[in-house]
Protein backbone atom coordinates (compact mmCIF):
# COMPACT_ATOMS: atom_id res chain seq x y z
CA UNK A 1 0.00 0.00 0.00
CA UNK A 2 1.35 3.09 -0.89
CA UNK A 3 -0.70 5.63 1.00
CA UNK A 4 -1.73 3.62 4.13
CA UNK A 5 -4.91 5.08 6.12
CA UNK A 6 -4.07 7.02 8.90
CA UNK A 7 -5.94 4.95 12.18
CA UNK A 8 -5.86 6.20 15.62
CA UNK A 9 -7.58 3.77 18.21
CA UNK A 10 -8.16 6.16 21.81
CA UNK A 11 -7.75 2.89 24.64
CA UNK A 12 -5.36 -0.31 24.43
CA UNK A 13 -7.51 -2.57 26.20
CA UNK A 14 -9.01 -5.80 25.22
CA UNK A 15 -11.47 -4.11 22.49
CA UNK A 16 -8.22 -1.83 21.24
CA UNK A 17 -5.91 -4.28 21.16
CA UNK A 18 -8.29 -6.38 19.42
CA UNK A 19 -8.98 -4.07 16.88
CA UNK A 20 -5.51 -3.10 16.04
CA UNK A 21 -4.69 -6.65 15.67
CA UNK A 22 -7.52 -7.62 13.03
CA UNK A 23 -7.20 -4.62 11.51
CA UNK A 24 -3.38 -5.63 10.72
CA UNK A 25 -4.27 -8.73 9.78
CA UNK A 26 -6.88 -7.79 7.83
CA UNK A 27 -4.93 -4.96 6.24
CA UNK A 28 -1.31 -5.34 6.29
CA UNK A 29 1.00 -2.20 5.74
CA UNK A 30 -2.32 0.09 7.18
CA UNK A 31 -1.06 2.76 9.50
CA UNK A 32 -2.37 1.72 12.94
CA UNK A 33 -1.87 3.70 16.24
CA UNK A 34 -3.00 3.23 19.61
CA UNK A 35 -2.95 5.73 22.19
CA UNK A 36 -3.53 4.42 25.80
CA UNK A 37 -3.02 6.09 29.23
CA UNK A 38 -1.56 3.28 31.81
CA UNK A 39 2.20 2.25 30.91
CA UNK A 40 0.67 -1.60 29.81
CA UNK A 41 -1.80 -2.42 27.60
CA UNK A 42 -5.11 -4.50 28.86
CA UNK A 43 -6.97 -1.82 30.60
CA UNK A 44 -8.92 -3.49 32.95
CA UNK A 45 -7.72 -6.60 32.17
CA UNK A 46 -4.22 -6.16 32.52
CA UNK A 47 -1.30 -6.46 35.00
CA UNK A 48 1.52 -4.61 36.50
CA UNK A 49 4.18 -5.95 38.57
CA UNK A 50 4.93 -4.64 42.66
CA UNK A 51 6.49 -5.60 45.37
CA UNK A 52 8.09 -8.84 43.19
CA UNK A 53 4.87 -9.84 42.33
CA UNK A 54 2.57 -9.96 39.18
CA UNK A 55 -1.18 -8.24 39.76
CA UNK A 56 -4.05 -8.29 37.90
CA UNK A 57 -6.68 -5.42 38.09
CA UNK A 58 -9.07 -7.75 40.64
CA UNK A 59 -9.63 -11.38 39.78
CA UNK A 60 -9.78 -12.06 35.89
CA UNK A 61 -10.08 -15.43 34.22
CA UNK A 62 -10.96 -15.69 30.09
CA UNK A 63 -14.37 -17.55 30.90
CA UNK A 64 -15.02 -21.52 28.85
CA UNK A 65 -17.81 -19.84 26.76
CA UNK A 66 -15.01 -17.65 24.81
CA UNK A 67 -15.61 -18.75 21.26
CA UNK A 68 -13.40 -21.07 19.68
CA UNK A 69 -12.10 -18.94 17.05
CA UNK A 70 -10.97 -16.14 19.78
CA UNK A 71 -9.31 -19.05 21.84
CA UNK A 72 -7.34 -20.16 18.81
CA UNK A 73 -6.40 -16.51 18.57
CA UNK A 74 -5.14 -16.22 22.21
CA UNK A 75 -3.57 -19.83 21.57
CA UNK A 76 -1.49 -19.05 18.69
CA UNK A 77 -0.14 -15.67 20.90
CA UNK A 78 0.44 -17.59 23.89
CA UNK A 79 0.80 -21.30 22.93
CA UNK A 80 1.83 -23.60 26.20
CA UNK A 81 1.28 -20.24 28.47
CA UNK A 82 -2.12 -20.64 27.97
CA UNK A 83 -3.23 -22.68 31.21
CA UNK A 84 -6.44 -24.44 31.62
CA UNK A 85 -6.94 -24.38 35.39
CA UNK A 86 -10.28 -25.69 37.08
CA UNK A 87 -12.16 -22.97 39.47
CA UNK A 88 -11.72 -23.10 43.07
CA UNK A 89 -13.34 -20.42 44.99
CA UNK A 90 -15.71 -20.54 48.06
CA UNK A 91 -17.96 -17.95 48.79
CA UNK A 92 -19.21 -16.49 52.17
CA UNK A 93 -23.55 -17.51 52.49
CA UNK A 94 -24.73 -16.67 55.56
CA UNK A 95 -22.11 -16.75 57.42
CA UNK A 96 -20.58 -20.40 56.20
CA UNK A 97 -17.68 -20.61 53.19
CA UNK A 98 -18.93 -22.54 50.69
CA UNK A 99 -17.11 -24.37 47.77
CA UNK A 100 -17.46 -22.09 44.55
CA UNK A 101 -19.02 -22.43 41.78
CA UNK A 102 -21.26 -23.96 44.09
CA UNK A 103 -21.80 -27.67 43.90
CA UNK A 104 -25.44 -29.60 44.85
CA UNK A 105 -23.58 -31.53 47.79
CA UNK A 106 -22.01 -28.69 49.28
CA UNK A 107 -25.34 -26.46 49.26
CA UNK A 108 -27.22 -29.80 50.75
CA UNK A 109 -24.72 -29.75 53.14
CA UNK A 110 -24.29 -26.79 54.35
CA UNK A 111 -26.81 -23.99 53.94
CA UNK A 112 -29.09 -23.58 56.79
CA UNK A 113 -32.73 -25.36 56.20
CA UNK A 114 -34.75 -22.63 55.96
CA UNK A 115 -32.75 -21.22 52.78
CA UNK A 116 -32.87 -24.07 51.19
CA UNK A 117 -36.66 -25.04 51.89
CA UNK A 118 -37.43 -20.82 50.69
CA UNK A 119 -35.91 -21.34 47.55
CA UNK A 120 -37.64 -25.06 47.15
CA UNK A 121 -40.92 -22.93 47.89
CA UNK A 122 -39.93 -20.27 45.40
CA UNK A 123 -38.89 -22.62 42.93
CA UNK A 124 -42.36 -24.34 43.06
CA UNK A 125 -44.37 -21.60 42.93
CA UNK A 126 -42.57 -19.43 40.41
CA UNK A 127 -45.26 -20.11 37.97
CA UNK A 128 -48.00 -17.50 40.14
CA UNK A 129 -45.68 -15.04 40.01
CA UNK A 130 -46.37 -12.11 38.23
CA UNK A 131 -44.31 -11.86 34.84
CA UNK A 132 -42.70 -8.29 35.22
CA UNK A 133 -43.34 -6.08 32.73
CA UNK A 134 -40.84 -4.54 29.88
CA UNK A 135 -39.60 -1.75 32.27
CA UNK A 136 -39.37 -3.95 35.26
CA UNK A 137 -36.76 -2.91 37.29
CA UNK A 138 -33.99 -5.17 38.13
CA UNK A 139 -35.50 -6.04 41.45
CA UNK A 140 -38.55 -7.23 40.08
CA UNK A 141 -36.73 -9.22 37.46
CA UNK A 142 -35.02 -11.34 40.14
CA UNK A 143 -37.95 -10.90 42.03
CA UNK A 144 -39.86 -12.96 39.43
CA UNK A 145 -37.42 -15.46 38.26
CA UNK A 146 -35.15 -16.42 41.57
CA UNK A 147 -38.29 -15.57 44.60
CA UNK A 148 -37.57 -13.97 47.65
CA UNK A 149 -35.54 -16.67 49.17
CA UNK A 150 -32.20 -16.08 46.73
CA UNK A 151 -33.18 -12.43 45.99
CA UNK A 152 -32.96 -11.58 49.92
CA UNK A 153 -30.86 -13.30 51.36
CA UNK A 154 -28.09 -13.46 48.35
CA UNK A 155 -28.50 -11.68 44.98
CA UNK A 156 -29.74 -8.11 46.28
CA UNK A 157 -26.98 -7.46 49.19
CA UNK A 158 -24.33 -9.00 46.42
CA UNK A 159 -25.82 -6.49 43.82
CA UNK A 160 -26.06 -3.47 45.88
CA UNK A 161 -22.34 -4.00 47.20
CA UNK A 162 -21.13 -3.94 43.62
CA UNK A 163 -23.51 -1.63 41.98
CA UNK A 164 -23.88 0.73 44.68
CA UNK A 165 -28.16 0.81 44.33
CA UNK A 166 -30.98 -0.47 45.54
CA UNK A 167 -32.38 -3.56 43.42
CA UNK A 168 -35.50 -1.28 42.41
CA UNK A 169 -33.29 1.79 41.48
CA UNK A 170 -31.47 -0.20 39.14
CA UNK A 171 -32.31 -0.93 35.59
CA UNK A 172 -33.60 -4.46 34.35
CA UNK A 173 -31.13 -4.60 31.75
CA UNK A 174 -28.65 -4.79 34.92
CA UNK A 175 -30.22 -8.34 35.50
CA UNK A 176 -30.25 -8.92 31.16
CA UNK A 177 -26.95 -8.17 31.22
CA UNK A 178 -25.26 -9.77 34.22
CA UNK A 179 -27.04 -12.34 35.65
CA UNK A 180 -26.64 -15.54 33.36
CA UNK A 181 -28.51 -17.65 36.21
CA UNK A 182 -31.81 -15.11 36.23
CA UNK A 183 -34.38 -18.20 37.03
CA UNK A 184 -34.27 -20.94 39.61
CA UNK A 185 -33.45 -23.79 36.17
CA UNK A 186 -30.68 -21.84 34.67
CA UNK A 187 -29.45 -21.83 38.63
CA UNK A 188 -29.33 -25.16 38.98
CA UNK A 189 -28.62 -26.04 35.44
CA UNK A 190 -25.06 -24.05 36.42
CA UNK A 191 -24.62 -26.63 39.82
CA UNK A 192 -24.06 -29.29 36.85
CA UNK A 193 -20.67 -29.72 36.17
CA UNK A 194 -20.80 -29.96 32.69
CA UNK A 195 -24.06 -28.26 31.45
CA UNK A 196 -26.57 -28.53 28.41
CA UNK A 197 -24.16 -25.93 26.60
CA UNK A 198 -21.37 -28.26 26.33
CA UNK A 199 -19.29 -25.98 28.16
CA UNK A 200 -17.18 -26.66 31.35
CA UNK A 201 -17.70 -23.70 33.74
CA UNK A 202 -15.69 -25.56 36.58
CA UNK A 203 -12.59 -24.88 34.12
CA UNK A 204 -11.32 -21.30 32.89
CA UNK A 205 -8.54 -20.14 30.87
CA UNK A 206 -5.40 -18.26 32.15
CA UNK A 207 -2.23 -17.61 30.86
CA UNK A 208 1.11 -18.03 32.70
CA UNK A 209 2.05 -14.53 34.11
CA UNK A 210 -0.75 -12.62 34.79
CA UNK A 211 -3.96 -12.42 33.09
CA UNK A 212 -2.47 -9.25 31.33
CA UNK A 213 0.03 -11.73 29.01
CA UNK A 214 -2.89 -11.62 26.82
CA UNK A 215 -2.74 -7.90 25.51
CA UNK A 216 1.11 -7.52 26.69
CA UNK A 217 1.76 -10.90 23.42
CA UNK A 218 -1.26 -9.07 21.76
CA UNK A 219 0.57 -5.60 21.50
CA UNK A 220 3.80 -7.45 20.75
CA UNK A 221 2.12 -8.72 17.65
CA UNK A 222 0.56 -5.00 17.11
CA UNK A 223 4.37 -3.73 16.39
CA UNK A 224 5.15 -6.74 14.77
CA UNK A 225 3.11 -6.10 12.24
CA UNK A 226 3.70 -2.40 12.13
CA UNK A 227 1.28 -0.80 14.55
CA UNK A 228 2.51 1.48 17.24
CA UNK A 229 1.02 1.31 20.86
CA UNK A 230 2.09 4.95 22.17
CA UNK A 231 1.90 3.85 26.69
CA UNK A 232 1.47 6.70 29.07
CA UNK A 233 -0.50 8.65 25.93
CA UNK A 234 -3.46 9.98 27.91
CA UNK A 235 -6.23 11.32 25.18
CA UNK A 236 -7.47 14.88 25.48
CA UNK A 237 -8.68 16.36 22.28
CA UNK A 238 -10.40 14.24 19.58
CA UNK A 239 -11.63 16.24 16.23
CA UNK A 240 -12.78 13.81 13.82
CA UNK A 241 -11.69 13.44 10.45
CA UNK A 242 -14.54 15.01 7.92
CA UNK A 243 -14.16 13.97 4.25
CA UNK A 244 -10.92 15.29 2.41
CA UNK A 245 -9.68 16.29 5.83
CA UNK A 246 -7.91 14.65 8.37
CA UNK A 247 -9.06 14.53 11.89
CA UNK A 248 -6.56 15.04 14.54
CA UNK A 249 -5.94 14.04 18.31
CA UNK A 250 -4.33 15.43 20.65
CA UNK A 251 -2.69 13.97 23.99
CA UNK A 252 -0.47 14.10 26.88
CA UNK A 253 2.34 11.73 26.55
CA UNK A 254 5.89 11.15 28.32
CA UNK A 255 6.92 14.59 26.37
CA UNK A 256 4.17 16.63 26.98
CA UNK A 257 1.78 17.97 24.67
CA UNK A 258 1.26 16.08 21.12
CA UNK A 259 -1.34 15.66 18.33
CA UNK A 260 -1.49 12.67 15.59
CA UNK A 261 -3.48 12.95 12.39
CA UNK A 262 -6.41 10.26 11.96
CA UNK A 263 -8.19 9.05 8.72
CA UNK A 264 -10.17 7.10 11.19
CA UNK A 265 -10.51 7.21 14.81
CA UNK A 266 -11.50 3.85 16.92
CA UNK A 267 -12.26 4.77 20.69
CA UNK A 268 -12.81 2.74 23.17
CA UNK A 269 -12.45 4.88 25.97
CA UNK A 270 -15.00 5.83 28.33
CA UNK A 271 -17.95 7.95 26.21
CA UNK A 272 -17.86 9.90 28.95
CA UNK A 273 -14.53 11.25 28.61
CA UNK A 274 -14.56 10.85 24.95
CA UNK A 275 -17.82 13.49 24.05
CA UNK A 276 -16.28 16.57 26.24
CA UNK A 277 -13.10 15.97 24.18
CA UNK A 278 -14.97 16.18 20.82
CA UNK A 279 -13.35 19.19 19.31
CA UNK A 280 -16.75 19.62 17.21
CA UNK A 281 -19.65 21.40 18.11
CA UNK A 282 -22.06 18.94 20.07
CA UNK A 283 -25.56 19.39 20.76
CA UNK A 284 -26.32 20.50 24.52
CA UNK A 285 -28.44 17.74 24.82
CA UNK A 286 -25.90 15.06 23.82
CA UNK A 287 -23.32 16.93 26.45
CA UNK A 288 -25.87 16.98 29.15
CA UNK A 289 -27.20 13.06 28.20
CA UNK A 290 -23.38 12.15 28.33
CA UNK A 291 -22.47 14.12 32.01
CA UNK A 292 -25.99 12.26 33.48
CA UNK A 293 -24.17 8.85 32.77
CA UNK A 294 -21.56 7.31 35.48
CA UNK A 295 -19.18 4.36 36.67
CA UNK A 296 -19.22 2.61 39.60
CA UNK A 297 -15.73 2.97 40.44
CA UNK A 298 -13.39 0.41 42.51
CA UNK A 299 -10.82 0.62 45.13
CA UNK A 300 -7.99 -2.54 44.90
CA UNK A 301 -6.49 -3.04 48.22
CA UNK A 302 -3.14 -5.18 47.28
CA UNK A 303 -1.59 -7.04 50.22
CA UNK A 304 1.99 -8.69 50.43
CA UNK A 305 1.93 -11.37 53.07
CA UNK A 306 4.96 -12.92 54.42
CA UNK A 307 4.31 -16.61 53.18
CA UNK A 308 4.16 -18.78 50.28
CA UNK A 309 0.90 -19.17 49.99
CA UNK A 310 -2.32 -17.78 52.10
CA UNK A 311 -4.95 -20.67 51.04
CA UNK A 312 -5.73 -22.94 48.43
CA UNK A 313 -8.26 -20.79 46.59
CA UNK A 314 -8.20 -18.70 43.98
CA UNK A 315 -10.76 -16.31 44.80
CA UNK A 316 -13.33 -15.61 47.45
CA UNK A 317 -16.61 -13.92 46.97
CA UNK A 318 -18.59 -12.08 49.78
CA UNK A 319 -21.96 -11.44 48.70
CA UNK A 320 -23.14 -9.73 51.97
CA UNK A 321 -23.14 -6.77 53.51
CA UNK A 322 -20.27 -7.42 56.31
CA UNK A 323 -17.65 -7.03 54.48
CA UNK A 324 -16.71 -3.56 52.55
CA UNK A 325 -14.89 -5.89 49.58
CA UNK A 326 -16.71 -8.52 47.17
CA UNK A 327 -14.09 -10.41 46.37
CA UNK A 328 -10.50 -11.63 47.24
CA UNK A 329 -8.05 -13.33 44.75
CA UNK A 330 -4.62 -14.68 45.30
CA UNK A 331 -2.85 -14.16 41.73
CA UNK A 332 -0.60 -16.57 42.23
CA UNK A 333 -3.14 -19.57 42.49
CA UNK A 334 -4.21 -18.95 38.86
CA UNK A 335 -1.28 -19.57 37.37
CA UNK A 336 0.44 -21.69 40.42
CA UNK A 337 3.58 -19.12 39.96
CA UNK A 338 5.50 -18.83 42.75
CA UNK A 339 7.28 -16.36 41.61
CA UNK A 340 8.88 -14.32 44.76
CA UNK A 341 9.76 -16.92 47.18
CA UNK A 342 8.28 -16.17 50.72
CA UNK A 343 5.35 -14.06 49.47
CA UNK A 344 1.94 -14.17 48.09
CA UNK A 345 -0.39 -11.04 46.99
CA UNK A 346 -3.98 -10.91 48.28
CA UNK A 347 -5.93 -8.49 45.71
CA UNK A 348 -9.32 -6.89 47.56
CA UNK A 349 -12.17 -5.42 45.22
CA UNK A 350 -13.55 -2.37 47.32
CA UNK A 351 -16.34 -1.64 44.78
CA UNK A 352 -17.62 2.45 45.68
CA UNK A 353 -18.49 5.74 43.90
CA UNK A 354 -15.95 8.24 43.66
CA UNK A 355 -18.34 10.59 45.97
CA UNK A 356 -17.55 7.64 48.62
CA UNK A 357 -15.20 8.39 51.61
CA UNK A 358 -13.27 5.22 50.66
CA UNK A 359 -12.61 6.33 47.44
CA UNK A 360 -9.96 9.34 48.85
CA UNK A 361 -9.22 7.39 52.12
CA UNK A 362 -5.58 6.56 52.70
CA UNK A 363 -3.84 3.69 51.85
CA UNK A 364 -3.47 2.65 56.02
CA UNK A 365 -7.36 3.14 57.22
CA UNK A 366 -8.35 0.90 54.08
CA UNK A 367 -6.00 -1.58 54.76
CA UNK A 368 -7.51 -1.70 58.25
CA UNK A 369 -10.96 -1.89 57.22
CA UNK A 370 -9.20 -5.19 54.92
CA UNK A 371 -8.09 -6.40 57.56
CA UNK A 372 -10.72 -6.53 60.04
CA UNK A 373 -13.41 -7.72 57.13
CA UNK A 374 -10.95 -10.67 56.74
CA UNK A 375 -10.62 -11.28 60.26
CA UNK A 376 -14.77 -10.96 60.38
CA UNK A 377 -15.03 -13.56 58.16
CA UNK A 378 -12.70 -15.82 59.56
CA UNK A 379 -9.82 -15.31 56.74
CA UNK A 380 -7.31 -13.78 59.47
CA UNK A 381 -4.13 -12.64 57.53
CA UNK A 382 -0.76 -12.00 59.20
CA UNK A 383 2.54 -11.33 58.02
CA UNK A 384 1.38 -8.10 56.19
CA UNK A 385 4.67 -7.11 54.36
CA UNK A 386 3.40 -4.37 52.28
CA UNK A 387 0.69 -2.86 50.75
CA UNK A 388 -0.80 -0.37 48.42
CA UNK A 389 -3.70 0.43 46.46
CA UNK A 390 -4.95 0.84 42.96
CA UNK A 391 -8.19 2.73 41.79
CA UNK A 392 -10.29 1.55 38.91
CA UNK A 393 -11.82 4.79 38.30
CA UNK A 394 -14.60 3.17 35.60
CA UNK A 395 -15.00 -0.53 36.80
CA UNK A 396 -18.78 -1.12 35.99
CA UNK A 397 -21.19 1.46 34.07
CA UNK A 398 -23.91 2.52 36.43
CA UNK A 399 -27.48 1.38 35.11
CA UNK A 400 -29.75 3.51 37.07
CA UNK A 401 -33.54 3.15 36.12
CA UNK A 402 -33.32 5.31 32.68
CA UNK A 403 -29.89 5.46 32.05
CA UNK A 404 -30.88 4.03 28.79
CA UNK A 405 -32.54 7.36 27.69
CA UNK A 406 -28.93 9.12 28.26
CA UNK A 407 -27.05 6.40 26.40
CA UNK A 408 -28.88 6.64 23.57
CA UNK A 409 -29.24 10.11 23.19
CA UNK A 410 -25.64 9.64 23.07
CA UNK A 411 -24.89 6.35 21.00
CA UNK A 412 -27.40 8.28 17.91
CA UNK A 413 -25.47 10.98 17.97
CA UNK A 414 -22.11 9.76 18.00
CA UNK A 415 -23.34 6.82 15.51
CA UNK A 416 -23.73 9.97 12.76
CA UNK A 417 -19.86 11.35 12.89
CA UNK A 418 -17.91 10.49 10.19
CA UNK A 419 -14.76 8.68 10.96
CA UNK A 420 -15.43 7.87 14.56
CA UNK A 421 -16.75 4.52 16.07
CA UNK A 422 -16.81 3.82 20.04
CA UNK A 423 -16.61 0.54 20.86
CA UNK A 424 -16.60 -1.84 24.30
CA UNK A 425 -17.14 -1.96 27.25
CA UNK A 426 -16.90 2.03 27.89
CA UNK A 427 -17.56 2.90 24.30
CA UNK A 428 -20.83 1.26 24.49
CA UNK A 429 -20.98 1.28 27.85
CA UNK A 430 -21.56 -2.10 28.81
CA UNK A 431 -21.46 -4.58 31.02
CA UNK A 432 -19.17 -7.35 29.14
CA UNK A 433 -16.65 -10.21 29.79
CA UNK A 434 -13.02 -9.52 28.13
CA UNK A 435 -14.14 -11.97 25.17
CA UNK A 436 -16.98 -10.09 24.21
CA UNK A 437 -14.31 -6.57 24.27
CA UNK A 438 -12.47 -8.63 22.13
CA UNK A 439 -14.81 -10.19 19.77
CA UNK A 440 -16.16 -6.89 19.49
CA UNK A 441 -12.78 -5.11 18.37
CA UNK A 442 -12.20 -8.12 15.62
CA UNK A 443 -15.86 -7.14 14.29
CA UNK A 444 -15.42 -3.65 13.97
CA UNK A 445 -11.80 -4.28 12.17
CA UNK A 446 -14.07 -6.56 9.83
CA UNK A 447 -16.30 -3.21 8.89
CA UNK A 448 -13.50 -0.94 8.11
CA UNK A 449 -11.88 -0.98 4.19
CA UNK A 450 -8.75 1.47 3.73
CA UNK A 451 -10.23 1.83 0.64
CA UNK A 452 -14.07 2.24 0.81
CA UNK A 453 -14.25 3.04 4.47
CA UNK A 454 -16.21 1.95 7.16
CA UNK A 455 -19.41 -0.34 6.83
CA UNK A 456 -22.29 1.19 9.03
CA UNK A 457 -25.09 -1.66 8.32
CA UNK A 458 -22.23 -4.45 8.84
CA UNK A 459 -21.16 -3.02 12.17
CA UNK A 460 -25.25 -2.73 13.26
CA UNK A 461 -25.26 -6.11 12.30
CA UNK A 462 -22.58 -6.95 14.81
CA UNK A 463 -24.14 -4.67 17.23
CA UNK A 464 -27.29 -7.03 17.54
CA UNK A 465 -25.02 -10.00 18.73
CA UNK A 466 -23.29 -8.22 21.12
CA UNK A 467 -26.41 -7.25 23.21
CA UNK A 468 -27.30 -10.76 23.28
CA UNK A 469 -24.00 -11.06 25.38
CA UNK A 470 -24.41 -12.06 28.74
CA UNK A 471 -21.60 -11.83 31.57
CA UNK A 472 -20.28 -14.88 32.90
CA UNK A 473 -18.98 -14.48 36.45
C1 LIG B 1 -12.95 -6.18 38.94
C2 LIG B 1 -13.23 -6.71 37.56
C3 LIG B 1 -13.01 -8.06 37.31
C4 LIG B 1 -13.28 -8.58 36.04
N1 LIG B 1 -13.05 -9.91 35.82
C5 LIG B 1 -13.30 -10.43 34.61
C6 LIG B 1 -13.06 -11.82 34.36
O1 LIG B 1 -12.64 -12.59 35.22
N2 LIG B 1 -13.31 -12.30 33.10
C7 LIG B 1 -13.79 -11.49 32.10
O2 LIG B 1 -14.01 -12.00 30.99
N3 LIG B 1 -14.01 -10.17 32.30
C8 LIG B 1 -13.77 -9.63 33.53
N4 LIG B 1 -13.97 -8.28 33.75
C9 LIG B 1 -14.38 -7.44 32.61
C10 LIG B 1 -13.17 -7.00 31.75
O3 LIG B 1 -12.20 -6.39 32.54
C11 LIG B 1 -13.66 -6.07 30.65
O4 LIG B 1 -14.63 -6.74 29.89
C12 LIG B 1 -12.57 -5.60 29.69
O5 LIG B 1 -11.47 -5.07 30.36
C13 LIG B 1 -13.15 -4.56 28.75
O6 LIG B 1 -12.19 -4.17 27.80
P1 LIG B 1 -12.27 -2.76 27.06
O7 LIG B 1 -11.07 -2.66 26.19
O8 LIG B 1 -13.59 -2.63 26.41
O9 LIG B 1 -12.23 -1.68 28.23
P2 LIG B 1 -11.04 -1.33 29.26
O10 LIG B 1 -10.40 -2.57 29.76
O11 LIG B 1 -11.63 -0.42 30.27
O12 LIG B 1 -10.00 -0.54 28.36
C14 LIG B 1 -10.16 0.83 28.05
C15 LIG B 1 -8.77 1.42 27.91
O13 LIG B 1 -8.86 2.81 27.60
C16 LIG B 1 -7.83 3.48 28.31
N5 LIG B 1 -8.20 4.90 28.42
C17 LIG B 1 -9.26 5.43 29.07
N6 LIG B 1 -9.28 6.78 28.94
C18 LIG B 1 -8.20 7.10 28.17
C19 LIG B 1 -7.67 8.31 27.68
N7 LIG B 1 -8.25 9.50 27.92
N8 LIG B 1 -6.54 8.27 26.94
C20 LIG B 1 -5.93 7.09 26.66
N9 LIG B 1 -6.39 5.90 27.11
C21 LIG B 1 -7.51 5.90 27.84
C22 LIG B 1 -7.78 2.76 29.64
O14 LIG B 1 -6.55 2.98 30.31
C23 LIG B 1 -7.95 1.31 29.20
O15 LIG B 1 -6.73 0.70 28.91
C24 LIG B 1 -13.76 -7.73 35.01
C25 LIG B 1 -13.98 -6.38 35.28
C26 LIG B 1 -13.74 -5.87 36.54
C27 LIG B 1 -14.00 -4.42 36.83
Amino acid sequence: MSDPKRVVILGGGPAGIWTALHLLRLHPGLSVTILEMQEFPGGIAGSFKAHGLTWDLGSHRLHPAVSPGLLGDVRGLLGENLLKRPRNGRILLEGRLLGFPLSPADLAQHLPPSFALGAVFDGLTAPFRRRPGADATFGALMMAGLGRTICRRFYFPYAEKLWGLSPNALDGEQARRRVSAGTLGSMLEKLVPSSRSGIDKRSFHYPFGGFGSIFTAAARKVESMGGTLLRGAVVRSVTPPIPGSAGLIGYTGGRGDASLPADFVFSTIPVTGLVPALTVPVPGEVRAAASSLSYRSMVLCCVVLDSCQFSAYDAHYFPGPETRFSRVSERQNYDESRESPGSTGLCLEMPCFRTDPLWSMDDREILAIALSGLTAAGLAVSGVKAFFTRRITEAYPSYPTGWHRHFGEVDRWLAQVPGLVTLGRQGLFVHDNVHHAMEMGAAAARCFDPATGWDPLRWSEARKLFRKNVVED
